[in-house]
């Protein structure tokens, strides 16, 4: 049965999965090449074994059947696709991207006029801007109502590994769909602070550091800095800034369930304590020391997103990279795993 639900299509890749089948050239002695060897190395397991060789269609367009359906090379818009029947993956300006086969997406060649995908599962929106008018956006990636959010850089400049970290991760996942588990979609922010990350500042545009400014129990307008004390560091007020009062608004009107907010350079786990559980996996899947709430920090923190996102019924961390270690994203590709393993095991 065709299902032209775009929330189904987040479930079609798990269903698709059947015996590896992940190897370019095949016992079949056929093999890929060209735009079918690149889509096919972005999805294995939908694409599957291929079963002949590249041919040409009479319309010009290229053709090769697979274990699990067609690859094919359209010479109309100059876009790779593999269809299953029902759906086509294609391989377009923003990755692979998955439709039902009656829909298009805006950027693909439509003479049929066929309906344009509004919803796709990979989406790029903007949900604030700084205070110098930059945007803040975020990537939605899968269409599940459980919602995740990993946020990249809060801190500026001096922590604009965690940028590369989040586009790092939205890179990887538009390539690994189904490693999205169904039922979940998950937003990656690579920054909330554009305006110091510009600027070249720990601060934002208002000389305020977002993470003293969320409206915590122990938010004050004074606060620890790595450079000691600094009088109005956390703002004038809580939420007083046009970045945090953004990322309040969007964890709350998304329903987000888990958040991760990356730091760096303490290379470690910190949280609060509704989320001692969450942070333990994380530390357990990545090797991230895991400390206890108010814990180990070199200073007293106050009003932070994660406490923030704890008190407010999330779980959440602070995650700390280690210094001059890179995005580390073996342990951090593990930490987003677990992390969405832990949100389906509290909703099962
Ligand atoms: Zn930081």
């Amino acid at each position: 049965m065709i299902r032209p639900m775009l929330a189904s299509l987040a479930l079609v890749p798990l269903l698709l999965i059947g015996p590896p089948q992940a190897l370019a050239q095949s016992s079949q002695g056929c093999q890929f090449i060209l735009g079918f060897q690149a889509l096919h190395a972005l999805v294995p397991v939908v694409v599957g074994g291929c079963l002949d060789d590249q041919a040409s269609a009479a319309n010009g367009d290229a053709l090769q059947h697979t274990t699990n359906g067609l690859l094919v090379w359209r010479k109309a818009d100059n876009f790779t696709a593999f269809t299953d029947g029902a759906h086509s993956w294609v391989n377009g300006p923003y990755g692979v991207e998955a439709r039902g086969n009656g829909q298009r997406f805006a950027w693909e060649a439509n003479p049929s006029r066929l309906p344009v995908v509004q919803d796709p599962i990979v989406q790029t929106a903007t949900i604030g801007k700084s205070v110098q008018g930059r945007p803040i956006t975020a990537t939605r990636i899968g269409g599940g109502p459980l919602a995740l959010a990993f946020i990249g850089d809060t801190h500026g400049a001096p922590e604009s590994a965690t940028v590369t970290l989040i586009q790092t991760a939205i890179g990887y996942y538009r390539a690994h769909l189904n490693e999205i588990p169904v039922g979940e979609t998950v937003y990656f922010i690579p920054t909330l602070n554009p305006d110091g990350l510009a600027d070249g500042t720990r601060f934002n545009a208002d000389g305020v550091d977002l993470n003293r400014n969320f409206g915590t129990v122990d938010w004050s307008t004074g606060a620890n800095e790595p450079s000691g004390f600094v009088p109005g560091a956390g703002g004038p007020q809580p939420f007083s800034e046009p970045e945090s009062r953004a990322m309040r608004d969007f964890l709350l009107t998304h329903h987000v369930v888990a958040s991760i907010f990356y730091h760096l350079p303490w290379g470690g786990l910190y949280s609060e304590p509704h989320s001692v559980a969450f942070a333990q996996q994380l530390g357990q899947a990545s090797g991230y020391p895991v400390h206890a709430p108010g814990q180990d920090t070199p200073y007293p923190l106050t009003g932070t997103a994660h406490q923030w996102a704890d008190a407010h019924g999330e779980a959440s961390v602070l995650l700390e990279l280690r210094p001059d270690a890179g995005i580390e994203w073996q342990a951090n590709e593990r930490a987003m795993a677990a992390a969405m393993h832990y949100v389906l095991a509290q909703a099962g």
